[in-house]
């Protein structure tokens, strides 16, 4: 049988403009104007190597649809959104936090993002694909719920989820982010909500500086639906798949959600800009391995990608297209090129500080699980 793997993505998402920028910061005084990380470049590089690679042809297109402004107001406040749109509306502006610049028009493609995301959902939940990409821009995984963040304008997953047990009729939901950066935004918004369970893998201290240590475990009724693996910076293949088996897996198992959303960025890439990581694409095939086959044993395979960070051109389109190898079955036969620098490093093997931190969150998990 042969696995139906939906795909989204439209044009209008590379036309989000970031403007100049010194990578992260507005560009002025010492900083020469350059461009932000995050621009097109990455996502449409990646939509270019699924068609050349001929991934597409294994691939079920979904249309993506705007969010509507009700579906947007289920995570975000009013102030929030009507902001962004009026901003979006003359000349752009920023989305709240100073480092999340977008030009004329990013309201309806922020909404095309969050509705892309919801559209991938909809299809998994009514099994007209068997599992999802959803290769969206803007990212959405820092933003709150009255304001954007760190690139991000509105909560992709979050609105999708929100959208999915009010229409959908699914329960219990669970997030899986492997962003490089903490998954700050649906920590925050489902901080006291018992049925998401939101796990996030990212380097410690990266971004937010100040949030994602393992002590955060959820506020009220939410208390132990929220896990944190702060992974020291150098973590590679050997680590990441380390802290999906021992800690993302076991407490998924535990929570059994009816649907898993992944927030996937590819910023854990050895050649990121943003991140101190050596994940290479086998390292990401092998992660997107293992949620497929818990999503297979805990929820019937309802499982959702749905994009974030990634900030190499260069490198983020083979660990993605790896990923899309793994949801659907469909082998290219196009390798990860970098795998001749970074392949065999020793960053690949768990070292004992890594192995450390992921013991921790472990035991947090399984605190989380007994209480
Ligand atoms: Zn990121």
């Amino acid at each position: 049988m042969t696995t139906r793997t939906g795909y989204v993505w439209h044009e209008r998402y590379a036309w989000h403009d970031t403007g100049t920028a010194l990578g992260i910061y507005p560009a002025g005084g010492a900083l020469q104007p350059w461009h932000a990380f995050e621009s097109s470049e990455s996502k449409s590089r990646i939509a270019g190597l699924i068609e050349v690679s001929g991934m597409l042809d294994a691939l079920e297109r979904i249309p993506a649809r705007p969010a509507t402004r009700d579906d947007l107001l289920r995570v975000h406040t009013p102030e929030h959104v009507d902001r962004i749109r009026a901003l979006s509306d003359d000349r752009g502006g920023d989305g709240g936090d100073g480092f999340t610049p977008f030009g004329p028009g990013s309201y309806e493609i922020a909404s095309l993002a969050a509705g892309g995301t919801i559209a991938a959902t909809r299809a998994v939940v009514a099994g007209q694909v068997d599992n999802a990409y959803a290769l969206v821009r803007p990212p959405g995984h820092h933003a709150v719920a009255d304001s954007g963040m760190g690139y991000c304008l509105f909560n992709n997953v979050a609105v999708a989820i929100e959208h999915a047990r009010a229409e959908l009729g699914v329960g219990r939901v669970a997030i899986v982010d492997y962003d490089v950066h903490h998954g700050n935004g649906a920590q925050s918004i489902f901080w006291e909500d018992p049925d998401v369970l939101t796990i996030s893998l990212h380097q410690e201290r990266l971004f937010p500086q100040d949030s994602g240590e393992t002590t955060e475990t959820g506020g009220g009724a939410g208390e132990g639906a929220c896990l944190n693996v702060p992974l020291p910076a150098g973590c590679g293949n050997g680590a990441y798949l380390a802290a999906i088996d021992r800690v993302a897996v076991p407490a998924l198992r535990a929570f059994a959600p009816d649907l898993i959303m992944v927030c996937s960025g590819f910023d854990p890439s050895a050649l990121d800009p943003l991140g101190c990581m050596s994940v290479t694409a086998a390292g990401f095939g092998g992660i997107a391995a293992r949620l497929l086959a818990a999503a297979g044993e805990i929820c019937g395979g309802r499982i959702v990608f749905s994009h974030e960070g990634g900030y190499s051109p260069a490198h983020a389109p083979f660990c993605a297209l790896r990923v899309l190898e793994a949801l659907s079955g469909h082998e290219t036969g196009v390798g990860d090129p970098f795998d001749l620098s970074f392949g065999d490093s020793p960053a690949h093997e768990l070292r004992p500080w890594q192995d450390e931190a992921i013991a921790q969150a472990e035991q947090v998990a399984q605190l989380l699980r007994t209480a």
